[in-house]
């Protein structure tokens, strides 16, 4: 068996130690175009920022124990320029020395990856204009970095937040543009929107629902103009818009393509020729929640997709699962996680759903240290499966999410989180964890036991009544709110009308449950304020956003 893989880092070096592992007489040629194998995309940012102060650090599996280890047939500076698939072979052509030979193979993997979208800008093409994919890219930006003061990041997304705080690390005065009224995408604006307050606190500058429209090239800085009609000047300007797959080598081949650009791929991770398989930023997989085609440019898929593409090869009964997008970024002190299907999705592909928002803290709030965290969960409202989640803010957002997470993958529904048995103690969680908190509120949904209204659909008929203390409402609530503090709610029942409906909030949702539980009782049609003041404050910030604030 002679495997050919092209692209040597995320899913062509996954796939190629997987081969090795299940076959040590199989000859494995593992053909890379950059000049290293296995390196660490997501280190990059953290390389450029110093926080990870050696570059070799980022040099995961060198080439010396690829081969010594795992005996694979590692040639970089070398790109595989042609596909002949009646023959079964490949053109390679080595970039050192120009010359072009020709490679055979019985199975062959495609980890090609995705490359950095340049828009077509006036000036894009000025050399003070970078992207990030490998690390000839990394090293570029960390050198020009060291000699500017200011730099422009182009992109909100990922790599855009990673790279700003990154730079800002580095004493950099740096500007973040996005097109969108929210960094971060996948999210729903009202979850995100905290970490454009988080970014200007850290001391970068932020552009939302702006674009840059041209380039021009200065003796010492480029000056980028905007469309808002402003303009900005950098010595470094790091383009993070996306990327696009990079499948032409597959469809050049005739290997069928997706309208994204991904190349198609079944389950097993075959193109559409059973010879050749496709895995990472490069194919098109579908999503776990919808079935629907999707993309999915992270590592966990690429690294998953190159192990099943090898063990198929070795006649194991494998399949991909397809993706949730299940991810985390880190910016600055805040940590930003999510995993499959946001609130905008759902709205987008027409899914039924209902939402509950909680602001639990990191863990029991007697013991030092914890912190605070916004968690929002959608759930499917006939028969509760978990659809989707996102957590913003400080310690324990990622935990929560792989939780979630895994729920998704197991088509658990918000009755099996409050059943959920997760590890506690009082410096790692509470007895009823965060996750088990935000299944006892959406159970409580379903089953009748808790009415709730969305910051968003208040309308004007209720009575909004403010159950927290005098003091809290003192310091921000929400408009025409009557306060009247739990406390004293028994008491000043008869201030609470009885022919209109009402929303009880208070800050994070759980005084306004009592609330609305103790009106209930008395015959009042009462609502809870989902997430409460905190999430209409979240709503807030995202509707000034999203009108230029
Ligand atoms: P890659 O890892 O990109 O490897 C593809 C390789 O194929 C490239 O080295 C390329 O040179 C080579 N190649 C392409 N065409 C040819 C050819 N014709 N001949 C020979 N060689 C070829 N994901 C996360 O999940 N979490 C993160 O925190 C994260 N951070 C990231 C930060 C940055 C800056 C970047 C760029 C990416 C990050 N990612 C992250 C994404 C993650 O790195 C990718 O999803 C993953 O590397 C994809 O693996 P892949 O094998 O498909 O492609």
């Amino acid at each position: 068996m002679k495997i050919v893989i092209v692209g040597a880092v995320a899913g062509g070096a996954s796939a190629a130690a997987r081969a090795r592992r299940l076959d040590e007489s199989a000859e494995i040629v593992l053909i890379e175009r950059g000049p290293d194998p296995s390196f660490a995309n997501c280190g990059m940012p953290y390389y450029i920022g110093g926080e990870i102060a050696s570059r070799d650090k980022l040099l995961v599996a060198p080439i010396e124990l690829l081969r010594d280890r795992l005996k694979l047939d590692v040639r970089v500076r070398q790109s595989v320029e042609r596909i002949d698939r009646g023959r079964k072979r490949i053109s390679v052509l080595d970039l050192e020395t120009d010359r072009e030979y020709v490679e055979s193979f019985d199975k062959l993997i495609l980890s090609p990856g995705a490359a950095p979208i340049r828009p077509p800008i006036p000036g894009v093409d000025s050399s003070r204009v970078y992207t990030l994919r490998n690390l000839a890219d990394a090293d570029k930006i960390h050198s020009a970095v060291g000699e500017s003061q200011r730099a422009v990041v182009v992109g909100g997304g990922f790599i855009g937040v990673e790279m700003v705080e990154n730079l800002v690390r580095r004493g950099i005065q740096t500007t973040l543009v996005e097109r969108n009224p929210q960094v971060l995408g996948p999210w729903d604006p009202e979850m995100v929107a905290p970490l454009a307050k988080v970014m200007r606190d850290a001391g970068a500058g932020l552009r939302l629902g702006d674009e840059v429209t041209a380039i021009e090239d200065g003796p010492s800085a480029a000056t980028l103009t905007l469309k808002s009609g402003g303009s900005l000047e950098a010595g470094v300007v790091i383009l993070a818009i996306g990327v696009r797959p990079e499948s032409d080598l597959a469809s050049d081949a005739g290997l069928a393509v997706g309208q994204r650009g991904g190349i198609v791929v079944s389950p097993s991770m075959q193109t559409s020729d059973p010879d050749i398989y496709a895995v990472g930023d490069a194919v098109q997989t579908t999503s776990a929640i919808t079935g629907k085609p999707a993309q999915a440019p992270l590592a966990g898929p690429a690294n998953r997709q190159g192990r099943i593409a090898a063990d198929h090869i070795f006649g194991r009964e494998v399949g991909f699962r397809g993706v949730q997008g299940t991810a985390v970024v880190g910016c600055f002190e805040s940590t930003a996680a999510m995993t499959g299907l946001s609130e905008k999705a759902c709205r987008a592909e027409a899914i039924e759903y209902d939402k509950v928002c909680i602001h639990p803290a990191s863990h029991a709030g007697y013991y030092p240290g914890a912190e605070p965290f916004s968690l929002k969960l959608l759930f499917a409202p006939t028969d509760g499966r978990v659809l989707g989640a996102q957590a913003v803010g400080g310690a324990g957002v990622d935990k929560r999410i792989d939780v979630l997470a895994t729920a998704i993958q197991a088509g658990l529904s918000v009755y099996d989180l409050e059943e959920a048995e997760l590890c506690y103690a009082p410096q790692y969680g509470s007895a009823k964890d965060p996750v088990n908190m935000a299944g006892f509120v959406a159970a409580g949904v379903l089953r009748g036991d808790q009415r709730q209204v969305h910051a968003d659909a208040i309308g004007d008929e209720p009575l909004v009544l403010d159950v927290r203390s005098p003091a809290e409402h003192k310091a921000g609530a929400l408009p025409r709110a009557v306060n009247i503090p739990i406390e004293e709610l028994r008491e000043r029942l008869d201030e609470v009308p009885a022919d209109r409906p009402v929303v009880a909030y208070c800050k994070v949702g759980i005084r306004g449950y009592l609330a609305t539980r103790l009106l209930a009782q008395h015959g009042r049609d009462a609502s809870n304020l989902s997430g409460g003041y905190s999430s209409w404050s979240q709503h807030q910030e995202a509707q000034r956003l999203a009108a230029g604030g």
